[in-house]
């Protein structure tokens, strides 16, 4: 059976991130708490990604599985794109970020308010090599925050696939049907091959 060291340190991501791997036939191994926090220095999704999975090879010795996310929102250029963590500055919460993205949508006065999740999972081996897939999860972003589950831009994102709900007005096992997280991760096994 493969298996990856988990290369989150996101709880909510490390959640969702085992949920559908195991759901996969994979065997998640937990992120050692010794191995400190990654800084993401890279300029696109995919960098950062690698990044983390490579770092956590070094750490472990094993191969290892990385997400990095971004909200990618068109009235706003795509941003807050890759840099969704600290859209309103480094260290920024949660709450601040997506009551940022509110504000700046009220100027634009775009009421399509398009906008897209994307994922990119790397996975990375002992010997140095790495596979990279993606995932995006389509929608629009609400007037106000809408139901408490999820975590990050969750209670803001409308997904086309579930109208009237936000991602954070789903259950668990919800999202992880839909999520830009889930179609990335379900395109692993095809693009891992029989290594
Ligand atoms: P990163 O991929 O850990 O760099 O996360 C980027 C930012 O996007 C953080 O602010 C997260 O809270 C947010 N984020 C990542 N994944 C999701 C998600 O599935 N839903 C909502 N927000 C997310």
């Amino acid at each position: 059976m493969t298996s990856f060291v988990l290369a989150t340190a996101n709880p909510h991501k490390a959640v969702e991130m085992r949920a559908i791997l195991e759901a996969m036939g994979f065997v998640v191994l937990a992120r050692p708490k010794d191995v400190s926090d990654v800084d993401e220095t890279e300029v696109t999704l995919e960098g950062n990604a690698l990044l983390k999975a490579r770092a956590l090879v070094n750490a472990t010795g094993h191969a290892a599985v990385a997400d990095d996310t971004g909200l990618f929102v068109d009235a706003l250029d795509g941003q807050p794109g890759v840099r969704s963590a600290r859209y309103a500055g480094e260290g920024a919460g949660d709450q601040a970020n997506l009551d940022k993205v509110l504000a700046e949508l009220v100027q634009t006065g775009d009421v399509a308010r398009r906008a897209r999740f994307c994922t990119v999972i790397a996975v990375a081996y002992p010997d140095g090599t790495a596979i990279c897939v993606d995932g995006v999860l389509e929608g629009s972003i609400s007037h106000e925050q809408r139901g408490s589950g999820g975590f990050g831009y969750d209670s803001i994102f409308l997904p086309d696939d579930t109208p009237g709900r936000s991602l954070a007005q789903l259950s668990a096992d919800e999202k992880n049907e839909v999520s830009h997280r889930a179609r990335a991760l379900r395109a692993l096994p095809l693009a891992l091959g029989p290594k």
